[in-house]
């Protein structure tokens, strides 16, 4: 009971602000033939790639193309089995590893949080717009050539970039 009502409290936020108007469901995640695809999609590319898409990688792949907003591990690991029994914690973050290093997901620092990549291209920097008021995080492209260049003259070598944008979503701004 206590539990129930710990992970009801977990799922509502975050929480729109009081006035506004936005419904959810405007960012929603993949369903029936658009996630099969996806699915496949992603175990083609690990065939080409000699890697492999096993079941729990699959899986944890599947709860974040269908999640309307970023899921934390304890999330996923909560809803990994089929008829809601969790999972044993390791499989989850070694599955979560491999989407990560394979570019099919990315972890929002900010947040951490985990979203399936939208953007397909291999190796690139994933910026993030994230909603602070109905939790949404959208994936972009950032153009990082000047900051890099500007790095690049002070004499640094940069090994990664974070961007993580806060703001309201249209939807939310609509409303
Ligand atoms: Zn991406
Ligand atoms: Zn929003
Ligand atoms: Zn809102």
């Amino acid at each position: 009971m206590k539990i129930a009502a710990l992970v009801a409290d977990r799922l509502a936020e975050p929480m729109h602000s009081p006035d506004c108007q936005h419904e959810d469901g405007a960012h929603p995640g993949l369903k029936g033939q658009a996630l099969r695809r996806a699915l496949a999609a992603a175990q083609s590319r690990c065939q080409a790639t000699q890697e492999r898409l096993t079941e729990p990688r699959r899986r944890v792949l599947e709860l974040l193309l269908e999640a309307d907003q970023p899921l934390k591990a304890y999330d996923l690991i909560a809803t990994f089995g089929e008829n809601g029994a969790p999972a044993k914690p390791p499989t989850v973050y070694r599955a979560l590893d491999f989407l990560e290093r394979q570019g099919f997901a990315h972890r929002i620092e900010s947040l951490n949080a985990f979203v399936p990549c939208r953007i397909e291209a291999e190796n690139h920097t994933a910026a993030f717009l994230i909603c602070s008021c109905c939790g949404a995080a959208e994936e972009f492209e950032p153009d990082l050539s000047p900051g890099l260049a500007a790095a690049q003259a002070k004499g640094y070598e940069v090994a990664s970039v974070t961007l993580e944008a806060r703001g309201l979503c249209p939807a939310c701004r609509a409303g």
